[in-house]
Order: structure tokens, then C-alpha cells, then sequence
């Protein structure tokens, strides 16, 4: 049944790529200056990752609902994420919020080995199967992402796609030595995007950066 609705969605992919280019514009111009990353959106379908009743909206830059009162997140929001990630080829990226999957997607198209969480059963199905339909092969995890994904660490980066109340200690233990921790810290109505770096075995610089808003991060090192 879905898989169906891929197949026709997949032909509009074409009809699309204009859109794209003036959201790839509007990234730019908010201040996104990393090619590879302005590349991968310009290449990923987001309105696959869309219901078909939002398909017309999905090249907005805005968060659009995705059912389990979540939303797949405003554009710009995840190309400052990705960015912040300096993902390099080959690099073990860990995503908490599988979400729709869309930045899952571009993390593969960026060319890192992705592991990536999500909370609600119902969204991890439905991220999975459309991530193998448009031949993406991320490791995908149902449960509580705010103590990180143990079996697959270290990480060479992090990236935590919802608020949280405070940093995951569990995360940043699961960072390589170099690697970057990207999370949004706040309360449920803002958030600062924070961005943690393994300098050493048991050193770390954090910056403070840009404000967001972010669904809450909920779970055991999360929100109740
Ligand atoms: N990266 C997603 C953004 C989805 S919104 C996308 O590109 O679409 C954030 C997601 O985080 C939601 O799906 C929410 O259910 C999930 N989430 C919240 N707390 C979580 C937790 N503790 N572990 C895993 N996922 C969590």
C-alpha cells in the first residue's frame, strides 16, 4: 500500500527539482554555506517524506505535521544541524528522532553511516520503509534515544533532532574523540543549539549557538 504510493510519488521527484532549487536559495540566504549539504537537499525528495495531502507544502521551509503529534523539521533547521556535523564520507553519524526519516536521508546522501532512533513504533515503520524504497540503508532502532545507541558506538557524530531538558550524559560517552555532539537545550518553548566536541578520552569544548524550536526530547534523560 505505501510502497505503491512511493512508486507515484518517486515520478514527481522531476517536477519537484525547481522548487528545490528556491528552497536550496532561502537555505542559503539564511546563512548555510557547506555545498555538500546545499547539494543534498537539492537531490533529496522531501515531499516523499510527506503525506500526499502536504506534498504541495513540503518545499516550504517550515516543519510540517507527520502524525504521532511530531513534525519533520523546518529545512533550514536541518541543513544548521547537518552543517554543524561536518559530516565527512564514511563518518558513523547517530541520529535521536528518526521522525519521518528525511534527515536520515540526507545524512546517507551525504555518504555517512547512519544509526538512528526513534520513539514512536508507528514512525520508525513508516521512516523505514520509505528510507528502503528510495534505496537508503540507515540502521534504524525503536526506543528511548536519550541513552544513545551503545551497541554501535563510539559515534564520529551526534545529532539530537528534539529539545532536551539538559545534554544526554549517555551521548556524549558514545562520541569518538573528535567526534561532535549536536543538541538543542532548553525548555519545551526554545531551545540553543548546542554543540559539544570530544577533544580527549575525558575532555570537551561546548559552544552555545542559534535558538530553535524543537518537539520535546522524551525519555529516561529526557522530558517525563
Ligand atoms: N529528524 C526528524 C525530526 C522529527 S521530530 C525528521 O527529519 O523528520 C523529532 C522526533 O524525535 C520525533 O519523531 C519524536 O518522536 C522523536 N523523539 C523524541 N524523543 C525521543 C527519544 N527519547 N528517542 C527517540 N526519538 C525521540
Amino acid at each position: 500500500m505505501i510502497s505503491g504510493q512511493i512508486v507515484n510519488k518517486k515520478a514527481t521527484h522531476r517536477k519537484f527539482s525547481s522548487r528545490r532549487k528556491k528552497l536550496v536559495d532561502q537555505i542559503r540566504k539564511k546563512g548555510i554555506k557547506d555545498q555538500r549539504v546545499l547539494k543534498a537537499i537539492q537531490e533529496t525528495p522531501r515531499h516523499i517524506f510527506v503525506d500526499t495531502a502536504l506534498e504541495n507544502r513540503a518545499y516550504e521551509d517550515s516543519a510540517l505535521p507527520i502524525g504521532s503529534g511530531q513534525t519533520i523539521s523546518q529545512p533550514y533547521t536541518v541543513a544548521a544541524q547537518t552543517e554543524l556535523l561536518e559530516v565527512e564520507k564514511g563518518d558513523k553519524i547517530l541520529e535521536i528522532g528518526t521522525g519521518s526519516g528525511y534527515q536520515s536521508a540526507i545524512l546517507c546522501h551525504m555518504g555517512a553511516d547512519v544509526y538512528s532512533v526513534e520513539r514512536h513504533e508507528a514512525l520508525y515503520h513508516k521512516a523505514r520503509e520509505i528510507l528502503q524504497e528510495l534505496g537508503y540503508r540507515p540502521r534504524l532502532k525503536y526506543g528511548d534515544g536519550t541513552l544513545g545507541w551503545s551497541a554501535y558506538s563510539p559515534y564520529d557524530g551526534i545529532v539530537v533532532t528534539a529539545g532536551a531538558p539538559v545534554v544526554p550524559e549517555e551521548l556524549i560517552q558514545q562520541l569518538n574523540i573528535g567526534g561532535v555532539l549536536i543538541v538543542p537545550v532548553g525548555d519545551q518553548e526554545v531551545q540553543t543549539m548546542t554543540r559539544i566536541r570530544r577533544v580527549s578520552e575525558d575532555e570537551y569544548e561546548e559552544e552555545q549557538l542559534k535558538q530553535f524550536k524543537f518537539v520535546p526530547l522524551i525519555g529516561e534523560k529526557g522530558w517525563e
